[in-house]
């Protein structure tokens, strides 16, 4: 049987019912990992796990509720076992100017965008530290935005989550470098994904021209980064990666 670069990793992947969770899924299976796919659609996780193999599978969760983390990741740690890479995709993006004060929609971003990525780091960074501690390598990958560093009027909220989560990544690195945890922290351009549906019709439109203009990048590229960060040797930790389309300034 052919050895291929991920074989006997097991993975979990927020986010993979769609956009850069999905095709991150696909990469890391094809790479040979187990993959746990997770999001609140179960029918389309078991679309796409149906497609990967018999050793992908879909855990329906729900990043924002603590109960429904709880119960996803008992039935990963049943599936699964111990996780030894786990990748942080699940987010939501919502135009919320501030001076139209829609606190629900900045809750939303903060509770999916951040406290969610902690729910996962929590339930996972144990598995991390003892597969590492067992010699194998360990890998958090988050995935953050250029939305970090650039400003886009009326995106403030979405882009201090971002922020936040940038900055979360590079502590956590420091915390969990000693037990040697590696931690990426990526960070895409304009991609092209459902990202874009959950915004009004002006967003939407917004958007669209921006695509026209740039050309966005493919969730694929972004797998191709995804899987080559992960299959270094495991004294080697690719810290922090931003990767944009090249006609995005
Ligand atoms: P998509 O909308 O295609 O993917 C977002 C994924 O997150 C979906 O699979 C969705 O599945 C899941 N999700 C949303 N809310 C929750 C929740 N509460 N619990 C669990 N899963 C949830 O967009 P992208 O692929 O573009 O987004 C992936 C990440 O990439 C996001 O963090 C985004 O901020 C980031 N990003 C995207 C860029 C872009 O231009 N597209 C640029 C920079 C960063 P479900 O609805 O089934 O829960």
């Amino acid at each position: 049987m052919t050895n291929l670069p991920l074989t006997g990793r097991n993975a979990v992947v927020t986010g993979a019912a769609s956009g850069i969770g999905a095709a991150i899924a696909e990469r890391l299976a094809a790479d040979g990992a187990a993959v746990a796919l997770v999001s609140r659609r179960q029918d389309r996780l078991d679309d796409l796990a149906g497609k990967l193999g018999p050793q992908a599978f879909g855990v329906a969760m729900d990043v924002t509720s603590p109960d429904s983390v709880d119960a996803g990741v008992a039935q990963i740690h049943d599936r699964l076992g111990r996780a030894d890479l786990v990748v942080n995709a699940a987010g939501v993006m919502l135009a919320a100017p501030i001076e139209a004060g829609r606190l629900d929609d900045w809750t939303r971003m903060i509770d999916t965008n951040l406290t969610g990525v902690l729910r996962v780091v929590q339930a996972f960074t144990p598995d991390l530290i003892e597969a590492a501690g067992a010699g194998q390598t360990a890998d958090l990958v988050n995935i953050s935005s250029i939305g970090a560093h650039a400003v886009f009027p009326g995106y403030a909220v979405y882009g201090a989550t971002k922020a936040a989560l940038t900055h979360l990544s590079t502590s956590l690195r420091a915390d969990l470098s000693p037990y040697d945890v590696r931690v990426t922290n990526l960070e895409p351009g304009l991609t092209d994904t459902e990202l874009a549906t959950h915004l009004d019709a002006t967003g939407q439109d917004l958007i669209a021209s921006m695509n026209d203009q740039i050309g966005p990048l493919h969730a694929t590229d972004l797998a191709d980064i995804v899987g080559f960060v992960v299959s270094r040797r495991r004294e080697l930790n690719l810290r922090q990666i931003i990767a944009l389309p090249t006609r995005q300034a």
